[in-house]
């Protein structure tokens, strides 16, 4: 569906190994004051005085993760890079370098991998992390993207996943479900393209779902406005694979039970109404779909009235003890017990 722009396809082979990794990577600069020695040695140097480091890797395989016939090489990378920086923010930690690992075949010419840091390059500038190193190699036939983050926090600042306690409040950021439906519009017009090339797409209205899909953004911006509001979550996690799966992530490990509420789960309009035009239920969605990257945590009911109103804060529930267990509570009343699907379970069905 996104033909490749790029005409001239220069053969990697060319280049050789370290004039690839000297060519893709020498815009690179250095801002963190905790890079003291990045690109070109056996390793990167990193000092983060008295500083905690929270460090993340995440794999991304063709074929498994991605699919290249509708998402551009560059927007690949800077998706790959926001998967890992939302986990540095998860930790309410402020990212700072990563590594690029990258296992490529024959078939990405020059230009390909190009385009794939353009994207790693806009990632790092808008996050402001420093990429101080990674790996290249060969792979048979489909390429493989591996990123490690670093970040910083201050001890007394870190949140685990493990800090929830009874009657905390359930609080998630932006709106859930679109990176889901985008992928389901962005599928639905592979399928036409494959019956009729000629055929172009009309994303016009689903531009939000499909940019939350291709493009999607960690929220930085939280740990901050936590900082600026006095809050500290006392458990948080990204939502990479669905809000129930994380939900449950966060009962599980703080020994205790949840309640969540159907009519409060934030949603987009484009989400309510491609579901409708799909004939899907939101709720499911929301709960299910993944690759949203917002954060969700539980706050103590004190620091309510510090986040009461924020536009990017919605309370969604609150923890019970571990015996109530997890539920989610529908706009009918009704007591229904969460599941994990996660994503992928949902891609199967
Ligand atoms: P070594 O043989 O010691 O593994 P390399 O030749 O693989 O070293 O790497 C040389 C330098 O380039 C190192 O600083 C390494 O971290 C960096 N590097 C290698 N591949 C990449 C990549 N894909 N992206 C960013 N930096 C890379
Ligand atoms: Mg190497």
């Amino acid at each position: 569906m996104i033909e490749d722009k790029n005409q001239s396809r220069t053969p990697i082979s060319e280049l050789g190994e370290f004039g690839l990794i000297d060519h893709l990577t020498k815009h690179f600069e250095v801002t963190q004051k905790s890079t003291i020695k990045s690109i070109g040695d056996d390793a990167a140097v990193l000092d983060f005085k008295s500083k905690q480091v929270v460090i993340t890797t995440d794999l991304l395989v063709e074929h498994v993760h991605f699919d290249l016939s509708y998402m551009p090489l560059k927007h690949l990378g800077y998706k790959a890079m926001i998967a890992n920086l939302s986990d540095v923010y998860a930790m309410n930690a402020n990212a700072t370098q990563v590594t690029i690992a990258i296992a490529i075949s024959n078939r990405f010419p020059l230009e390909a991998l190009e385009e794939l840091y353009a994207g790693i390059e806009a990632a790092s500038k808008i996050y402001g992390v420093d990429v101080v190193g990674g790996d290249t190699t060969s792979s048979t036939t489909g390429l493989i993207i591996s990123i490690t983050a670093v970040g910083e926090v201050n001890k007394n600042d870190v949140v685990y996943r493990s800090g929830a306690k009874p009657n905390d409040l359930l609080v998630v950021t932006g709106d859930l479900g679109a990176a889901y439906m985008g992928l389901q519009i962005l599928e639905r017009e592979k399928e036409v393209f494959k019956v009729n090339p000629n055929n172009q797409p009309d994303l016009e209205p689903y531009t939000y779902i499909v940019e939350r899909q291709l493009k999607p953004e960690a929220r930085k911006d939280i740990v901050k406005l936590l900082k600026d509001l006095k809050v500290k979550p006392t458990s948080m996690i990204d939502i990479s694979d669905g809000l129930s799966s994380e939900i449950i992530h966060l009962c599980k490990q703080s020994d205790v039970g949840a309640v969540l509420y159907e009519n409060k789960i934030p949603l987009d309009p484009q989400v309510i109404s491609t579901c409708e035009e799909f004939n899907i239920d939101s709720t499911t969605i929301a709960l299910n779909g993944g690759e949203d990257y917002e954060l969700l945590m539980t706050i103590s009911q004190e620091d309510f009235p510090k986040i009461k109103g924020n536009p990017n804060l919605t309370v969604i529930g609150y923890m019970t003890e571990k015996e109530q267990g997890m539920h989610l509570i529908t706009r009918g009343d009704a007591l229904i017990p969460l599941i994990a699907k996660g994503w992928n379970a949902l891609k199967d069905q």
